[in-house]
């Protein structure tokens, strides 16, 4: 075949190695970046870029912010630390204006290829550091001929790259696949809705994705590519929830019954407003036939358990049966308390299935549901297993579904084909990201508590400020409570030296975890938190009882220490696991938590919820480097807000675009350019437009409509294989 042919036929579904310089094995590396096909190619995003037209000098760099200089490299030093595996590259770099450091950690062989006299072009965050200005594992480019020539080069783009592929052949090889692709077989968004939400064609967009003029048109290009990710996305959930709809419609209950009204009267309080939001778009999902499938999100104590009872109420007054199903025997059992005890008073026949109910309870229990004497079952995985049958279930309630396989979920669907579905969950999913990950529900949130928000006073100190901890613990302790330690979560630290990568002149950002806790010599858990415990039960506290709580021990070691804390025979729980959800010891007032800059803000959050429990007010008091300003702006707003969805969207946003929690987990392809959290109105607007395309054209069949197809089949059905 001419090259020509290929040229003029280069399609996006085509194998990459139909692209110039493809060899089969350049085929193999990228296939380990994940692109098999000329589309991974061109949708794959430089990971950064490099922009010549903008550098700044030493003397007005700023410090806290990324800025690019480029200057003459005066000196070169390597040195070994004494703690065997630290190394540092330390260069002084000069330009017209003055001189500042560059050092970079654990990358000796940055040295190499630094020579005294070159020019250099470095990028990253400016700091402060022994009265000078310091660039931390900058990424960096050694230029040819003197540091003025660096303003001609542009704005470049920098690919994360592979052995065998270098960032420079992987641009070049982008570059040929952007020139033979035909440039008219690819947009598959109608110049309509491009009009509508402002954004320029694919092809302009993948041009400016890789060969930009100007950083200002790399956010257009990448604008466009979230837009048409998230617009297929919806699609894909719109149609896959269309699917189920249609299969059979659900069964239409009556939600206006005695039952309903007689449990509104026994509520012994006024709903709040979130909850008779949600109880209203329940009732309306429940009263028709087109199926709910709702997810209904609210922080530990805004009242869903109410509201999932009102759902289960109707059931009743349809003469039908529920289900609700809990993760655990704790939950089911306060479900079953909470909500039994309401139904006991209006008359609704209810039982609790578990994997202690005794052999004579299930069988009355498994009979009742088959004739459907009980309307409503509140189980575990019980209620599950096959010979559970309901005589007509209507209702299936999950709660924390994500901590149920998909197989179980549906096992339970299964047994009630015309069911209604809620799920509940006390995870804090901002409602953009809801839309990404769980597209074919909707969702009602309930942000409002009932009681007021219980405020946890929390304060971020530095390192060197341990003893503002550790004195507050001594107070609360000789006042008669008792305080949590958390430890960093040592496995997470970077071990051993990173490789070096072959033939790259610019390396990834690369975190610097000079703490102490790298600088001791400690490999595991276990290890650091005896130690940590020891430390603090000779050093600090001789006069406190301390125990010790830590992932490595066997559940019934780690019960035995929950028990004694619990029974106030300890004072101080030194923790290095996440202290484990639902311990709920009133007595303990005092959080102290280590390296708090290496947790998630939700994890703190909820980290921080474990004390106040009691009538006592709760402190936490976090640990923390805040030496950068990302880590700053962090523990700032642990310090300052208390509501955990906020911390939670502050947390996402702080997240590359493609860095989708748990994507992966849901088995969606990754979103290369979306942004749940800075994109929210992007992703509801591609939500509304891909409702008003399938309303138009439910199937996608129309010729308007082909490219659009073709593009979701192409990117889903490859979604669904891997
Ligand atoms: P969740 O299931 O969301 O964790 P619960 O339903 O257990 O929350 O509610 C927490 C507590 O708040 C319960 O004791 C419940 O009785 C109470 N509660 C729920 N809704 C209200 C309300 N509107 N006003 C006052 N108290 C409420
Ligand atoms: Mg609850």
């Amino acid at each position: 075949m001419s090259e020509l042919r290929i040229r003029a036929n280069l399609s996006l579904d085509d194998p990459v190695t139909r692209v110039r310089q493809v060899s089969e094995v350049r085929a193999r590396a990228f296939a380990e970046l994940g692109i098999s096909t000329v589309r991974d190619l061109v949708l794959y995003a430089p990971f950064r870029y490099i922009d010549f037209t903008d550098i700044s000098t030493i003397a007005s760099c700023v410090i806290g912010e990324k800025c690019a200089i480029v200057g003459t490299i005066d000196k070169v030093e390597k040195r070994q630390l004494r703690h065997r595996r630290m190394s540092i590259v330390e260069a002084s770099v000069v330009d017209a204006t003055g001189a500042m450091k560059a050092v970079w950690f654990n990358q000796p062989w940055v040295a190499d290829k630094l020579e005294s006299g070159s020019a250099i072009l470095m990028q990253g965050a400016i700091e402060h550091y022994n009265g000078f200005k310091q660039i931390s594992s900058p990424i960096y480019r050694i230029l040819e001929g003197d540091p003025s020539s660096a303003a001609s080069l542009g704005v470049q783009p920098v690919y994360r790259s592979r052995r065998g592929l270098t960032p420079s052949l992987i641009a070049k090889i982008v570059s040929n696949a952007i020139d033979d692709i035909l440039p008219s077989s690819i947009d598959p968004l109608s110049p309509a809705l491009r009009v509508q939400n402002r954004i320029c064609s694919r092809q302009v967009a993948i041009s400016n994705l890789h060969r930009p003029a100007s950083m200002k048109l790399v956010k257009e290009a990448k604008r466009r590519l979230a837009y048409e990710e998230m617009l297929l996305l919806q699609l894909h959930w719109l149609i896959e929830a269309k699917g189920s709809d249609e299969s059979l419609n659900s069964f239409a209950h009556n939600v206006s019954g005695e039952h309903l009204d007689r449990l509104f009267a026994a509520i012994p309080y006024e709903l709040t407003a979130d909850q008779n939001r949600a109880v209203a778009d329940i009732l309306e999902d429940m009263g028709t036939s087109k199926r709910m499938n709702r997810l209904l999100l609210g922080d530990v104590g805004s009242g869903k358990t109410v509201v999932a009872a009102l759902a289960l109420a109707c059931v009743s007054d349809s003469g039908s049966q529920g289900a609700m199903m809990a993760p655990t025997e704790v939950l089911c059992r306060q479900y079953a308390k909470k909500i039994g005890q309401l139904f006991d008073a209006i008359g609704i026949r209810w039982a609790m299935l578990t994997s202690s109910t005794t052999p004579a309870d299930r069988r009355d229990i498994v009979a009742g549901l088959a004739t459907g004497a009980i309307s409503v079952v509140f189980g575990t995985h019980a209620i599950i297993e096959d010979d559970i049958a309901f005589n007509d279930l209507t209702l299936v309630v999950i709660d924390e579904q994500h901590r149920f396989g998909v197989q179980q979920r549906e096992k339970l669907r299964s047994k009630g084909p015309r069911s209604d579905y809620l799920c509940m969950t006390a995870t804090p999913i901002p409602r953009s990201l809801a839309l990404t990950i769980y597209g074919t529900l909707e969702c009602s949130y309930i942000r409002e508590k009932p009681t007021g928000e219980r405020q946890i006073e929390t304060k971020v100190v530095g390192k060197r400020e341990r003893f503002i901890a550790f004195d507050a613990i001594r107070e609360a302790v000789s006042a008669g409570q008792q305080a949590y330690i958390v430890c960093p979560l040592i496995g997470q630290i970077e071990d051993g030296e990173p490789e070096q990568p072959e033939g790259e002149e610019l390396e990834e950002e690369f975190e610097t975890l000079l703490t102490e806790f790298d600088i001791e010599d400690i490999h595991e858990d276990l290890v650091a938190a005896r130690k940590e415990a020891e430390y603090l039960q000779t050093q600090v506290f001789p006069e406190f009882r301390i125990g010790l709580l830590c992932g490595e021990m066997s559940p019934r070691e780690k019960q035995e220490v929950m028990e004694s804390f619990r029974n106030h025979e300890l004072d101080v729980l030194v923790s290095t696991t996440v202290i484990e959800v639902g311990v709920d010891v009133p007595n303990a007032t005092v959080m102290v938590i280590e390296d708090a800059e290496r947790f998630g803000l939700s994890q703190l959050h909820q980290l921080r919820g474990r004390v106040g429990r009691g009538d006592l007010p709760g402190r936490a008091i976090l640990i923390a480097s805040t030496n950068t300003p990302e880590s700053k702006m962090r523990m700032e707003s642990i310090e300052k807000t208390q509501d955990g969805f906020e911390l939670a969207e502050l947390d996402l946003s702080l997240r590359r675009e493609g860095d989708v929690v748990g994507s992966r987990q849901h088995g969606l392809p990754s979103l290369r350019f979306t942004n749940v959290i800075r994109d929210s109105k992007m992703i509801e607007k591609a939500r509304k437009d891909a409702k008003a395309i399938l309303d138009a054209d439910p199937s996608l069949s129309s010729d308007a409509n082909a490219l659009l197809a073709h593009e979701l089949d192409a990117v889903y059905k490859r979604g669904e294989r891997a």
